[in-house]
């Protein structure tokens, strides 16, 4: 492999300490919180008292104000663990970062220092039933009261939606506006008219809770309006790039330990008096991927390092999204297939991650979008 240089040294000790909390807190549980479909809110605050939510909160609101590679850690070892169900991703980088970004000081105030311990969970509902690659064609509204704002409508696939404190919900305040009438709002559980629907039933990301969630005539007052109304759809646009550079983390993370199961594997493994690693298919196989997952690392750790240096655009974050997840879905299935039998049975983490890398290619923006917005820059 060619030597990682994105990190240093008090990043890997991070990482020490990340993958022991995983292996003693996270996986000994994680079947039972596939049973469960969704992990026990108590790995939250525990993370959250080691610092391993929103680590880049600035030090006011209670965070460690490090760069993003700290949370590029936390998501390499959450990719290469398999645990699957940790929404600390969609948290930390996805949703927590809008009101870094876009909150009023009171928001800060209000909810950073709980994001960063775990009492507060968020989610981002973006996604409707009737819309969700057509962001535009959203159907939930805002509509101004006074000082107030009511919200109605529907959305769906939301990651964290049962654990969720604390909701971003898209919503159109001035429907005749297209983009420019969409706006960000901060709804919090417990709110009159908000509803959570049931837990959804997945392929994969089976310790993962996913909803869908229901306002009806939901007032909240105007300073729960996240940045400048109508400015929501240009925030979006503006925060996809680090949301697909979470995603491809997760990729390359765990399609290079899925390879290094399988070489194990495929090692031990004997058919017609030999081991599986002897058959030159097996061998071409593995070296086919290797030399595909090796070459992606390096270009998703540079992309980390542009993302570091605010160089990192919606272009690259569009080709490294659709690079990583492809990569990871063909990775997982050819391993499968050398696991043979074993490879489709739910006790081994290929058949977990063939079943959890799926969605890898359609949340997120689907690679056909991905696809969209690299033809668009190139044919422009
Ligand atoms: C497990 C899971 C978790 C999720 N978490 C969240 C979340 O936390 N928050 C949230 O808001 N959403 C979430 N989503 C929703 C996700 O982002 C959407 O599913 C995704 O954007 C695709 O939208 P859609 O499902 O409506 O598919 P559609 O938009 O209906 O797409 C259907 C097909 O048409 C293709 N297509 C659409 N438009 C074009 C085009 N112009 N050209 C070519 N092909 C096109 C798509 O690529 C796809 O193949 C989640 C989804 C899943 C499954």
């Amino acid at each position: 492999m060619i030597p990682r240089t994105v990190y240093e040294e008090e990043h890997e000790l991070f990482r020490g300490s990340v993958r022991k909390f995983l292996e003693t807190e996270a996986a000994p549980y994680h079947a039972q919180w596939e049973k469960d479909g969704q992990v026990d809110r108590a790995l939250w605050t525990k993370a959250g008292e080691q610092g391993f939510l929103s680590p880049s909160v600035a030090e006011e609101y209670g965070g460690v104000g490090v760069d993003f590679r700290y949370n590029a850690i936390v998501d390499e070892e959450c990719g290469r663990s398999g645990l699957t169900g940790i929404g600390w991703g969609l948290h930390s980088d996805i949703a927590v970062p809008y009101i870094e970004r876009y909150g009023s000081e009171a928001q800060k105030q209000k909810y950073l220092p709980k994001c960063v311990t775990g009492e507060i969970i968020m989610a981002i509902a973006m996604t409707e039933p009737a819309a969700g690659s057509d962001l535009q064609g959203i159907k939930t509204t805002a509509v101004k009261d006074g000082d107030d704002y009511i919200i109605n409508g529907s959305k769906t696939f939301i990651t964290n939606g049962q654990l969720a404190d604390l909701v971003i919900v898209v919503a159109k305040t001035d429907p005749s506006a297209g983009a420019k009438g969409i706006s960000l709002f901060l709804l919090e559980a417990g709110t009159p008219g908000f509803s959570k629907g049931t837990n959804l039933e997945k392929v994969g990301l089976k310790a993962q809770d996913t909803s869908e969630l229901f306002f009806q005539d939901v007032r909240v007052s105007k300073d729960q309006l996240l940045g400048e109304e109508g400015m929501g759809f240009i925030y979006m646009m503006q925060d996809l790039p680090q949301e697909r550079l979470n995603v491809s983390i997760l990729a390359i993370a765990c399609a290079e330990a899925i390879l290094e199961q399988t070489i194990a594997y495929v090692k031990e493994r004997n058919a017609f008096g030999k081991t599986v690693a002897t058959f030159q298919n097996t061998q071409f196989k593995l070296a086919e991927l290797e030399t595909q997952v090796s070459a992606a690392r390096v270009f998703l750790d540079r992309c980390l390092e542009l993302h570091i240096e605010h160089k990192f655009d919606s272009v690259m974050a569009a080709k490294a999204k659709l690079l990583t997840t492809d990569l990871q879905c063909k990775v997982v299935d050819e391993c499968l297939q050398l696991h043979g039998g074993y490879g489709f049975m739910w006790e081994y983490p290929v058949a977990r991650a063939f079943a959890d890398s799926r969605v890898q290619r359609i949340y997120a923006g689907t690679n056909e979008v991905m696809k969209l917005i690299i033809g668009r820059d190139l044919l422009k």
